[in-house]
C-alpha cells in the first residue's frame, strides 16, 4: 500500500488516498480509487488520472 495525497476541490484539505499495487511485479503504478470522500467536509472527490 502507498499513501498519496490530493487536495480536496472544496475545502483545499490534504487528503490521504490508500494506493494498491497495480501488478505483483511493479512497485512504480498504483491504483487508486476513482472517488475519494473528504475526511474534512464530506466533499466527493475524483482522483486526478494520469495517462
Ligand atoms: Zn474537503
Amino acid at each position: 500500500m502507498e499513501d498519496f495525497e490530493f487536495e480536496c476541490w472544496r475545502c483545499l484539505a490534504l487528503c490521504t488516498v490508500k494506493g494498491r499495487p497495480k501488478g505483483f511485479w511493479t512497485t512504480t503504478h498504483y491504483e487508486l480509487p476513482t472517488e475519494w470522500e473528504c475526511w474534512n467536509c464530506g466533499a466527493i472527490n475524483r482522483t486526478p488520472q494520469e495517462d
